[in-house]
């Protein structure tokens, strides 16, 4: 099958440092020195208005905000062994593992307005405070945490790997905000769990930089995606070999406070169908069509199969978002494909650069199985799997019809696809030709390895006239783009389908504006601020995360910076492994 939908898509595509304010750095003592924090209300007040907070609906105080475990704790049965010794878990769905604090001193790297106030109804001037500093490293529990990791398994690079967990995470609570949203609340690199294996439960500075950076950029981008509240980056040593060559290198390690609505993935299924806990495996597919699915009856006898169907079709919606901006996950492996079909477990994704659809991020991935182009096929794949942690659930006939709702993926991925690149090229209504007008770009950009970001970017700012005249001064994709020898059949064909549509063309430069990013998350820009972060400048990951918060407007601090230009040529060698 996973054969079929190559086909299907290679058809379609043949036919067819100077930052605007210095960052309010905290360096964390943890003994209670007063010089090391200043508590004085001008500093206070200097926050405050940095923040331009708006006090009146926001918690003032962090002994205030309140999470809570009781739903998923009496939900399920818990882990009966106690302890974050590496072990077997066994009938449950979480143990109770306790956070490791972070050895200080503590630095506030990044923190997200947007999520702190937005989502957590927190005034974010508490974030510059050491309360929260351990808060959001694991030092301190907030109020109601009953920290728990999440047993889990999944199928790795395709082949089953039994008990993996959350090795290094800790999930601190619900959180329930003034918009009546639950968002459960999540630590990275806190300290080992029952699930560490033979990992030491840290995450180091570059990893936590690229996921807190990636996982706001998607959102701003309009991708699903896990968001990230803050970054808190320390002086604990943390030994890794980044390029998996036997030089182990000591980094520091670092906290990501993240959050999703649910961290429930393929693999959590997964585990209790391969063991047998079949009782089990029913109560958690119960809880996660009650809590998150609305729209499924809990009393339809096909609840399990509307629940797949929905993820069947949510998943294919996810990939071909990430299609559409050029994002390659780079471990899609089923325990890091979320039930909610959210983006989770930001690793060595990467943004494709030159249009490239076997580009892959992941310099471990040997084979190139999580390529870009590949992740239509592996989502098909991860979906077989979660049909068959389903299967105990479903009866015979109910199987038989889960199989057609999975056949069905290819074609719903296909018109998913098919709208988001025609909305990338401003085409109005439908066409006969417009598949075959995609796919010639496609296959023109295969051809001559345009970067994808800018040349559809550049398509949105170029005028009709200046397309006619092929007036691309400046415009360095459409240039590379230009040399192929078709380009003017292609042009031709454009500029004749844009004629035929109503509105004038600044409506659709508009159109396709907002839907083309002239700033994605690349990694040289990721790499070029974690070098400064490691030496406890967090300028450029303030400036990134900034810039990223809106992808789809000019903006004079990114140009200038170059994040819209050729990629420097160092870039070219970068690498990014599944070390973190
Ligand atoms: P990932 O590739 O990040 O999705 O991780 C796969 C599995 O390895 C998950 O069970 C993680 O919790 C676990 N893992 C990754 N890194 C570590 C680490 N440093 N310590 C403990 N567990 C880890
Ligand atoms: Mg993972």
């Amino acid at each position: 099958m996973c054969h079929a939908i190559h086909t299907v898509l290679a058809l379609a595509l043949v036919l067819a440092s100077a930052i605007v304010s210095p960052v309010y750095l905290l360096e964390f003592c943890q003994s209670a020195d007063s010089h090391c924090h200043s508590h004085d209300n001008t500093a206070t007040d200097a926050v405050k208005s940095r923040w331009n907070v708006n006090h009146s609906n926001l918690i003032q105080d962090l002994d205030q905000f309140r999470v809570s475990c009781k739903k998923l704790i009496e939900a399920f049965p818990i882990d009966e062994v106690d302890g974050n010794f590496v072990r077997a878990v066994k009938n449950c769905i979480f143990s109770q593992s306790t956070p490791t604090p972070l050895k200080g001193p503590l630095r506030l790297a990044a923190v997200s307005k947007d999520v702190i106030e937005g989502i957590l109804d927190v005034d974010v001037s508490l974030t510059q405070s050491d309360e929260f500093l351990f808060y959001a490293s694991g030092g301190r529990l907030l109020r109601g945490s009953v920290p728990l990791a999440h047993r889990y398994g999944g199928h790795q690079f395709g082949y089953w790997a039994g008990q993996l967990g959350d090795g290094r995470a800790h999930l601190l609570g619900q959180y329930t905000n003034k918009k009546g949203e639950v968002w459960e609340l999540q630590l990275k690199g806190s300290g080992k769990t029952p699930y560490s294996r033979s990992g030491d439960g840290r995450a180091v500075i570059r990893s936590s930089v690229r996921e807190f950076l990636c996982s706001e950029a998607m959102h701003s981008l309009g991708v699903p995606t896990s968001r990230a509240a803050s970054l808190i980056v320390s002086d604990e040593p943390v030994l890794r070999d980044p390029f998996y060559n036997g030089k182990v290198k000591t980094e520091r390690g670092a906290v990501v406070l993240r959050l999703a609505k649910s961290w429930f993935r393929i693999g959590s299924l997964e585990m209790l169908a391969h063991s047998g806990e079949i009782d089990l495996l029913r109560k958690l597919l119960n809880f996660v069509i009650d809590e998150h699915f609305p729209s499924i009856n809990s009393d339809d006898p096909d609840k399990y199969l509307v629940f797949y169907s929905t993820v069947v079709n949510e998943t294919a919606h996810l990939i071909a978002k990430w299609m559409s901006v050029g994002f390659a996950h780079g471990v899609c492996n089923t325990d890091n494909f979320s039930l909610l079909s959210i983006t989770i477990d930001y690793g060595p994704f990467g943004f494709m650069e030159s249009y490239n659809p076997n580009f892959v991020p992941n310099t471990s991935d040997d084979e190139g199985r999580y390529s870009v182009g590949a992740q239509a096929d592996v989502g098909l794949f991860n979906l077989e799997k979660l049909l068959m942690a389903l299967s105990p659930v479903l009866s015979e006939e109910q199987r038989k019809e889960a199989k057609i709702i999975l056949k069905g993926y290819v074609e719903i991925y296909q018109l998913r696809i098919h709208q988001l690149f025609k909305a990338k090229l401003g085409l109005v209504g439908e066409e006969e030709d417009d598949g075959y007008l995609i796919g010639f770009l496609l296959k023109m950009m295969e051809d001559t390895q345009p970067d994808f970001t800018m040349t559809f970017r550049q398509l949105s700012e170029v005028s009709a006239e200046q397309l006619h005249s092929r007036n691309f001064t400046q415009m360095w994709a459409l240039e590379d783009l230009s040399s192929h020898k078709l380009f003017s059949d292609w042009l031709s064909m454009y500029l004749l389908r844009l004629r035929r549509q109503e509105n004038g063309d600044s409506d659709r430069q508009h159109r396709m504006k907002n839907v083309n990013p002239r700033y994605v998350l690349r990694n040289w820009m990721a790499e070029s601020a974690i070098r400064k972060a490691e030496r406890n400048d967090f300028s450029e990951v303030e400036l990134l995360h900034h810039i990223l918060s809106s992808p789809f407007v000019t903006q004079e601090t990114a140009e200038e910076a170059g994040y819209a230009a050729r990629p420097p040529l160092w870039a070219e060698r970068l690498m990014v492994s599944c070390s973190s």
